[in-house]
């Protein structure tokens, strides 16, 4: 069901258009900013190594204040932008805690490269202000950036991220207590059946066919990958055609992302219920355990991992748990329901009849029930039967104590 979060939380993005002058100044802001990270994970490995004093985010903090005598530079763009940096950190251990904690063997937070350094964070409020009216983004020491500020953002917002890819510079404003939208109810319900070769199949039988945009743009990609290879190590080709690689990858990823939020809305504005499966991503992504030879110590028997990397690599293409997320907040703010059900059975029931047979799914695609004879796309079956688990939830949650 879906979650009704109190302080509802959006992020919105924008492109950013520095001018030269103001991109050498953000480029300059990146610099400290890691120089910052790296001092104030020097200084946390040290007060652990040599006293076994623990350093906190809290204790980082008010270092920060005798900052401005010592480098005014780094904290030029506001005391809130040096708090990003440390909270970043902040986080990188408190992973690191958690997994030692959960009897992991987590690697000790790392230093920085400045070339890899590629955003700046403001935690709070101060030191920057959006103004929407003049397409403008005020940043403390930088200037008025112009921004492409194509729609106004909801609720208030309360930490902005500035990041750089490529040559290209962003804004992610981070909003809270954005009032929801609710949609007028429509009476329609829907089972949403989400596979690897066709993306989505619904149960009123209609079939969404995934873009699969890796899979399109994978002769690209290889090609790319390909020239990079045969670049002189530390030449100024082999830099640009790194940059070449990663230009790729992030428009796949734009693409994907796209076409996500599409289907994620047109399911939020058509439908009253949308009941989904329970696909536990993580354990299916795993890889195979291996499989020790009994004859010879030490060497191992196949065990599908090959296999398992191609069906990895189309399940993330697909990007079902994107596609989830974006589909839970968004019926969230509109006021429609998402159910989660199980998935087990429903690619092997008939969906007419109720017979349960592993023989009833003939191949990937056919569906023919060995007891009545109903015949469907697989997928399609299946979502009907995901629709009947999740009214049957819906029913059993309304009578249930809750
Ligand atoms: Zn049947």
């Amino acid at each position: 069901m879906s979650k009704v979060s109190p302080k509802r939380c959006r992020t919105y993005r924008y492109r950013l258009h520095p001018t030269v002058h103001q991109s050498q100044a953000l480029t300059s802001q990146l610099h400290y900013q890691c120089e910052l990270y790296n001092a104030a994970l020097e200084e946390r490995k040290g007060a652990w190594n040599w006293e076994k004093r623990p350093v906190t985010y809290f204790n980082q903090c008010k270092t920060l204040t005798g900052l401005s005598d010592v480098r005014p530079e780094v904290i030029s763009s506001g005391v809130t932008l040096c708090r990003g940096t440390l909270k970043r950190l902040d986080r990188a251990f408190a992973g690191f805690y958690r997994r030692v904690g959960t009897g992991e063997n987590p690697g000790f937070p790392r230093f920085k490269s400045a070339c890899r350094w590629d955003s700046l964070q403001w935690e709070d409020k101060g030191g920057w202000t959006v103004k929407g009216a003049e397409r403008r983004l005020r940043l403390k020491g930088i200037g008025e950036v112009k921004m492409n500020y194509y729609r106004p953002f909801a609720g208030v917002p309360k930490v902005i991220t500035v990041k750089r890819e490529g040559t290209k510079w962003w804004v992610s404003v981070r909003c809270v207590d954005v009032p929801a939208l609710p949609l007028a109810p429509t009476g329609q319900e829907v089972g949403v059946d989400l596979g690897v070769i066709n993306l989505v199949a619904l149960s009123d039988g209609e079939l969404i066919e995934g873009s699969r945009f890796t899979a399109r743009s994978s002769k690209r990609l290889a090609d790319a990958q390909r020239r990079l290879a045969n670049k002189q190590p530390g030449s100024n080709r082999r830099r640009r055609q790194v940059e070449e690689v990663a230009r790729l990858h992030r428009r796949v990823k734009q693409q994907r992302l796209n076409a996500a939020h599409q289907l994620s809305r047109r399911l939020v504005n058509e439908f009253d219920l949308i009941v989904l499966e329970d696909l536990k991503i993580t354990p299916m992504m795993a890889r195979p355990r291996l499989k020790p030879n009994p004859e010879t110590p030490g060497n191992f028997l196949v065990n599908g991992a090959a296999k398992k990397t191609v069906l990895n690599g189309s399940i993330h293409d697909a990007g079902w748990g994107q596609l989830r997320s974006l589909l839970s907040y968004k019926a969230e703010s509109a006021g429609r329901t998402v159910v989660v059900v199980n998935p087990r059975h429903t690619s092997s029931t008939c969906a007419l009849c109720g017979h349960v047979d592993k023989k009833n799914r003939v191949t990937q695609a056919v569906f023919r029930c060995c007891s009545c004879g109903h015949e469907d796309h697989a997928d399609s079956n299946a979502a009907v039967n995901i629709l009947r688990a999740g009214r049957a939830r819906l029913a059993s949650a309304s009578v249930g104590p809750n």
